[in-house]
């Protein structure tokens, strides 16, 4: 340590509290950064890397970047994961003695951003601490730029992982216990930077732990609170108290299940475009638009609760005009939540603050919009606004409508405001106009025409005079300034004295307006938790004339729920295709559960529409337990507790499992965790291995999914051979969707019909995509010959105790003829070995057993 200088020693003893940051360094204009952050810094951000005496007997490796664009340059560090803090100058260079105290001010982390092109509009940016006992786990999610603070407790730690998915978590806090796989399991999943935090202190956090009583939550939400005040090092007064909930008041839907049935975001582009979030988002507020992602992401159960929404949707879609009106309303209303967050911060301008006003200024109109419709729940919810009406007028009678960005420049408050204020500002522009005139008079005293008072910042107010003028100048009373090319800069006594008093004035009043503004700020954070009340109000509101919106423009209906269990949708459409391809081109189908067809299976052709089917099911269940209304002509639904899907093409490409375990992995969630109210999607499952292995699998699963567990299941398959169930198992159903062929090529008709499918259209599909004729024509004799040989084949399927075989039900004029039994025959065929044969031994077996058995 004592080999380098005063001011590298002092940048070591702070880099030692912050080994995981990029530590940005004030030294004068610039951020610097030293040693290892400066050759990766330069990398990263592809700056500039030099060096620089340290009093070491190496050089020290140095980069940096200027203090007025850091903010672009910090944005890139933590999108690319990592952490920023940042070091400032705490005293005047001029005035310090030895070396500058310098010390952190504020770590950025990717969890912890405010603001940039990391943080979008509609989309909540949160973090989460994860702490696990025994065999309980518990998150807390906060979400720094609203302030809004939720926790909840788990009984795996798959389950919680799955939450902090939903979450979209940019940074996972924890206490450092976590070892190596668990850290890679979660940072594999959330792709999420994890963060240490040793320290629990509740006692600081009072308040904000009020409403926890369990005591994992308690210690989640404390280590979160703690991390975000070390690491912000600030008054955080917009951070709200940590809510506790309880995931089974919600449909419960896996993380893969959401990424399957793309809810908010398409599982291939991964964006936005073309999910249920995007088909739904008609919100006119970010808070709304990010209200509606929370909602999607939790349906609800009560059925009370459902209904509520759908009434006030319901309201809202009768009251076109007024609504329209609402929207062009909602428009004008500023983002309130992440206002309030930053007003806490310290980083709001006077612009913010007028925005706010503006916004607060149009809740009275919007409640009184919300009375003139008729409808009781809307009602409350318009009485509950609060307006905020003292900080309206405050903030009114304070700030010019159009003040500029910068809070140093003054001109941000009004004439009138502030008496001391006013003086200043009379005494500067009076000041203006005396100086206007002082030029005037010196024109005529001098008889120069071009003479003019100007002004600069070094050298104050001065008097100019061109070169060829200089003879007019009275002797003595002119003291020269500074000689220029072509003319000389003067001062007079009159005119230095007035200077003094302007100048004195201007910055007294600039000085002035910055701590009326920073009162004001002040001020405003005393409001914080009203304005994020109202906050959520206006954003439920938005949410749920979104969902009128919607609903009306894409002729979507009420939906009912059922008290026997049962759903009968008619004439339902998967709203997003629908969409996408114009509407005219949907065929809309029915979907029946209920006794004696709980489980449909589905059968059709490749394209013909079965997954699309089987996932407007589950988005339409989905849409009527948010409240919403839903794609269909009628519908009547059971409330599901929760909702399954393995739907293919979902590889966990992260966590590098194959596609088939993930098959497995995901029927297994389904399998165990499904309830009677539950709804199950298996889309084709068992196609990632052989066939029948994969057959015998999904067999297994439709007959204990049947009769052990009840819940409604859509299973589509390529299977042909499992439509047989349908006799065995009482509830379960044949549909299919049908194709037909003309001219020697299927024509889709997607329209779902009881009864199995008679056919595949493999190939024609195959000649669909235009694969060459040769190809076609070969697959298609082998299909024959495949299919002449099957009648020979062994059995199909996994034929259990006690169920009927196919032999038995539709049995072939060759297998009539067989002996009823042979005792012999069958002691014979037992006595085999087979896990000991090879293949070919097992042929030749098989084929003398099979000869004896024709005899
Ligand atoms: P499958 O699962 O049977 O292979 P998909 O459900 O993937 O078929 O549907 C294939 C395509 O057919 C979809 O992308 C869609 O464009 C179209 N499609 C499916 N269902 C319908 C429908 N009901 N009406 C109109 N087009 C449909
Ligand atoms: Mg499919």
């Amino acid at each position: 340590m004592s080999q380098y200088t005063p001011m590298i020693q002092q940048y070591l003893r702070v880099k030692a509290d912050y080994e995981d940051a990029f530590l940005f360094f004030r030294l004068g204009d610039f951020y610097e950064m030293f040693f290892q952050d400066a050759l990766r810094a330069s990398q990263i951000l592809e700056i500039t890397l030099t060096s620089r005496d340290g009093g070491s007997a190496d050089r020290i490796p140095m980069c940096g970047v200027p203090y007025h664009s850091a903010k672009g340059y910090i944005e890139r560090l933590i999108a690319a994961g990592h952490k920023v803090a940042i070091c400032e100058q705490r005293e005047d260079p001029k005035q310090a003695k030895g070396v500058i105290k310098r010390e952190v001010v504020q770590v950025i982390t990717p969890g912890t951003m405010m603001e940039g092109a990391g943080i979008q509009e509609k989309e909540n940016h949160y973090l989460a601490t994860f702490e696990h006992k025994d065999s309980e786990y518990a998150i807390a999610a906060a979400d720094v730029t609203t302030g809004e603070c939720k926790t909840a407790v788990f009984a795996t730690f798959d389950a919680a992982v799955h939450e902090l998915a939903a979450y979209g978590v940019k940074e996972v806090i924890t206490d450092g216990s976590w070892n190596e796989s668990e850290k890679k399991q979660i940072h594999g999943r959330l792709s999420a930077v994890i963060s240490v935090e040793e320290q629990v202190e509740t006692e600081a956090f009072h308040g904000l732990l009020a409403n926890l009583t369990h005591e994992l939550t308690r210690q989640a939400s404390a280590r979160l609170y703690h991390y975000l005040h070390r690491t912000q090092k600030r008054s955080l007064d917009h951070l709200q108290a940590a809510e506790p909930y309880e995931i089974r008041d919600y449909m419960n839907i896996d993380y893969f299940s959401k990424r399957n049935l793309e809810l908010t975001e398409t599982i291939r582009s991964k964006g936005k475009k073309g999910s249920l979030l995007w088909l739904l988002d008609e919100t006119k507020t970010a808070m709304g638009g990010r209200l509606l992602k929370q909602w999607i992401d939790r349906p609800l159960l009560s059925e009370k609760d459902i209904n509520r929404r759908l009434g006030i949707v319901e309201t809202f879609i009768t009251a076109f005009f007024e609504r329209e009106e609402l929207r062009e309303q909602l428009k004008e209303v500023y983002d309130l939540e992440r206002l309030a967050g930053r007003v806490a911060f310290g980083n709001v301008n006077a612009r913010d603050l007028v925005q706010l006003k503006k916004s607060l200024g149009q809740i009275p109109q919007l409640t009184n919009l919300l009375k003139q419709i008729n409808g009781t729940e809307l009602n409350a919810l318009a009485n509950k606004l609060d307006p905020c009406t003292e900080l309206f007028e405050e903030l009114d009678r304070a700030l010019i409508e159009e003040p500029p960005i910068s809070v140093k420049e003054g001109g941000m408050i009004r004439d009138g405001f502030h008496a001391q204020l006013d003086e200043y500002r009379d005494a500067t522009r009076n000041g203006k106009q005396w100086i206007a005139e002082l030029e005037k008079e010196e024109r005529i005293k001098t008889g120069i025409k071009s003479l003019k008072i100007g002004y600069n910042r070094i050298f104050g107010y001065y008097i100019e005079v061109t070169k060829a003028n200089l003879g007019l100048l009275e002797e003595g009373r002119y003291e020269r300034k500074q000689t220029l090319a072509n003319c000389e800069r003067f001062v007079t006594p009159e005119l230095k004295e007035k200077e003094t008093l302007i100048l004195e004035a201007n910055e007294k009043m600039i000085e002035l307006e910055y701590e009326l503004f920073s009162q004001l700020r002040e001020h405003v954070k005393q409001f914080i938790p009203r304005l994020q009340n109202l906050a959520r109000m206006v954003s439920e509101i938005d949410v749920l004339q979104c969902f009128a919106a919607v609903s009306e423009a894409r002729r979507f209906a009420r939906p009912a729920f059922s008290v026997d269990g049962n759903m009968r949708i008619k004439e339902g459409r998967h709203p997003v295709i629908e969409k996408v391809i114009d509407a005219q081109g949907f065929v809309p189908n029915d979907c029946r559960m209920e006794s004696g067809r709980q489980v449909l299976l589905i059968t059709g052709p490749n394209m013909s529409g079965k997954s699309t089917y089987m996932r407007q099911t589950a988005l339409i269940a989905i849409l009527a337990q948010i409240g919403c209304y839903v794609p269909a002509d009628e519908a009547v639904l059971p409330i599901f507790d929760q909702i399954f899907t393995r739907i293919g093409a979902a590889d966990d490409l992260v966590s590098g499992q194959s596609t088939f375990m993930v098959e497995m992995l995901e029927a297994k969630h389904a399998i165990v965790s499904a309830t009677s109210r539950s709804l199950i999607l298996f889309d084709e499952i068992g196609r990632g291995t052989s066939t029948y292995d994969g057959m015998a699998l999904a067999q297994a699963m439709i007959e204990y999914i049947h009769t052990n567990i009840g819940a409604k299941t859509l299973f589509s398959t390529h299977y042909h051979e499992l439509t047989v169930l349908e006799e065995s198992l009482d509830h379960m159903q044949n549909v299919h969707v049908t194709a037909v062929e003309q001219d020697g090529k299927v024509v889709f008709l997607h329209k779902v019909k009881d009864g199995a499918a008679d056919k595949s259209y493999g190939i024609h599909v195959a000649q669909l995509a235009g694969l060459p004729d040769s190809v076609l024509k070969r697959a298609d004799e082998l299909l024959q010959s495949f299919e002449n040989k099957e009648e020979k084949a062994v059995p199909p399927v996994l034929v259990q105790e006690g169920q009927l075989s196919f032999f038995e039900e539709k049995p072939s004029a060759k297998q009539k003829s067989f002996k009823k039994e042979d005792p012999a025959l069958i002691a014979k065929l037992l006595s085999y070995d087979i896990m000991e044969m090879t293949p070919m031994e097992a042929m030749n077996t098989l084929y003398a057993l099979q000869k004896e058995a024709k005899k």
